[in-house]
């Protein structure tokens, strides 16, 4: 129950918003004309903070009780396919939330900033490389417009923070960092199985849980009106029927999968491998959450896993995120079920509902990306059946195809001619392989008469130029290591806008250089 008076706190920047400023923010000691204030930031070290004194009257003042305020949520999951009891946030404190101008609530959270209840064996804190990682990432994904937590911004602590490295099995002393991550709300799917896992007493809290999610989060679901297109049949004839309208957790229970499954559809079309898709990284929201040891395809590889925990199981490699949401969501289910908000029918009918959303999301996705009239099931499959043969990069893959012109008339020899730079090395045999897909391809997209141009246009509109390859990561973290922050900060520009062209980034979309592939250095675990 802690933070209940949160949603009173609201925050204003009135003066800002309504008064003139000055936008210089150099620290020169002059005159200043026709601004009220100036802008400026903290540029105090902060090596090893401790709390001197606080005073409760002014706390008052302010509405904040600090022992309300900040806190750790409790939260389990399942890790890698089994129970693993509680979890909790075990680095991440809350501050707090934010209500926007727009009415919007968002949460703030310092990720890094020390032990909590929820630590178990480990330190709380994180070191600059990946909270380099989180932010960039999410930032990235938000660009991408995949659902996302947010990350306001990095700030190194002046601390060094030992980790092991796992490739050479020694300490290494690394920068510290926090990040202020940023969400409507980090509740997971594990938030409500730990409740439900406890049995009796707790199951009420399960209910209190849920209860508060529909009142903040899904709060459509609560003003449901009666009606025939909200019940459903289940199972074979004679099945049961699910009234989506008679009760809000299994109209939210459908709600979280469909949403769940669209993220993931979405994953799969910019070649985004999560890396740790344990049920306490299952965003309630449908969000992108917890950026640790992910990549982005740059081969196409469909058992591609880039967190070396995952070896050799694969089981969360870039094919398997499908039906991992739907493990995922069968552990939510389950836990829904314990508390009897659901019943095993409604249980089933989430799970069939999540199936059936990744199914309509994915090949509109796939459909999108090639360009093509229609869904065509076999001409996507052979695509990537190709791709993963001859490993090409699935995003500059993308990106060129829609160079290719909708003309039947070319001469077999000049098809391959616009996809020359993504299909590198391949054999006489293997081009005969990609010239009979070309073909058949020109023709599904002639029989469209969509003008080439405008076709170009939309798929560059889901064909991502620029993504967060992870050597790209690696060369900014490498440059902040010695205090220099440029790189992270262009990274984070190039990334905000990923499907424009950007003059002068065009290195940003490169294939990864050689040092990428040595060993030890993109090579990433679970927490760090
Ligand atoms: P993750 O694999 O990142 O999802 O983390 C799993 C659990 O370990 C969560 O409960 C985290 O809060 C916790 N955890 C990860 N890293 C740390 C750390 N450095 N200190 C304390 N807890 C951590
Ligand atoms: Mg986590
Ligand atoms: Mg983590």
């Amino acid at each position: 129950a802690a933070g209940l008076k949160l949603e009173e706190l609201n925050w204003d920047h009135s003066f800002v918003r309504e008064l003139p400023g000055d936008p210089r923010t150099d620290i020169i000691s002059r005159e200043v004309r026709r601004a009220c204030y100036s802008k400026v930031s903290p540029s105090v070290e902060v090596d090893k903070p401790e709390l001197v004194a606080w005073s409760d009257s002014v706390a008052k003042l302010l509405d904040i009780d600090p022992k309300d305020l900040t806190y750790a949520q409790c939260y389990g999951g399942h890790q890698f396919g089994t129970w693993a009891g509680q979890l909790g946030d075990g680095r991440a404190i809350t501050l707090g939330e934010i209500v926007n101008s727009r009415g919007e609530r968002w949460e703030l959270q310092l990720k890094g900033a020390g032990k909590t209840p929820y630590s178990r064996f480990a330190d709380g804190l994180a070191v600059l490389r990946s909270s380099i990682r989180e932010f960039l990432c999410s930032e990235a994904m938000n660009g991408l417009g995949i659902p996302t937590t947010r990350a306001l911004c990095i700030v190194t602590t002046g601390k060094n923070v030992s980790r092991d490295m796992f490739y050479d099995g020694n300490p290494k002393d690394e920068p510290g960092a926090i990040v202020c991550r940023v969400a409507q709300s980090f509740l997971r799917f594990g938030s409500y199985q730990i409740h439900a896992s406890r049995g009796k007493e707790d199951l009420e809290i399960v209910r209190i849980l849920a209860d508060y999610t529909i009142r903040y989060h899904f709060p459509h679901l609560e003003k449901m009106e009666k009606s025939e297109s909200l019940s459903f049949e289940v199972g074979q004839e004679g099945g049961s029927v699910v009234d989506l309208t008679s009760n809000k957790y299994a109209a939210w229970s459908v709600e979280v999968a469909e949403r769940t499954a669209s993220l993931v559809a979405g994953w799969q079309g910019v070649g985004f491998t999560h890396g740790v898709l344990n049920t306490d990284n299952m965003s309630i929201l449908g969000l992108t959450i917890d950026f640790g040891p992910f990549g982005f395809l740059d081969a196409f590889d469909p058992s591609y896993t880039p967190n070396t925990t995952d070896l050799p199981g694969r089981r969360y490699c870039f094919a398997n995120q499908p039906d991992i949401g739907l493990w995922n969501i069968a552990q939510f289910t389950t836990a829904l079920m314990a508390a009897n908000l659901i019943s095993k029918d409604e249980a089933n009918y989430t799970m069939e509902r999540y199936g059936n959303k990744f199914m309509d999301e994915y090949q509109s996705i796939m459909t999108r990306k090639l360009g093509l009239p229609k869904y065509n099931k076999q001409l996507i499959s052979k695509l990537l059946n190709n791709m993963a043969v001859d490993k090409v990069d699935y995003t500059n893959f993308f990106r060129v195809l829609s160079n290719i012109k909708a003309d039947t008339t070319i001469p077999e020899s000049d098809l391959l001619v616009p996809l020359k730079s993504v299909l590198l090395d391949i054999g006489k045999e293997r081009k005969e392989a990609w010239t009979s897909w070309v073909q058949i391809y020109i023709q599904e997209l002639a029989s469209s008469g969509v003008p080439d141009d405008e076709r170009k246009a939309a798929m560059n509109s889901v064909n991502p130029k620029y993504i967060l390859r992870n050597y790209l990561c690696q060369s900014a973290i490498d440059t902040a290591e010695q205090g220099d922050y440029e790189e992270v900060r262009r990274l984070l520009k190039v990334m905000q806008n990923p499907y424009e062209e950007q003059p002068g980034m065009e290195k940003y979309a490169r294939l990864p250089p050689a040092w990428a592939y040595r060993p030890g250095v993109c090579m990433l675990s679970c927490s760090s």
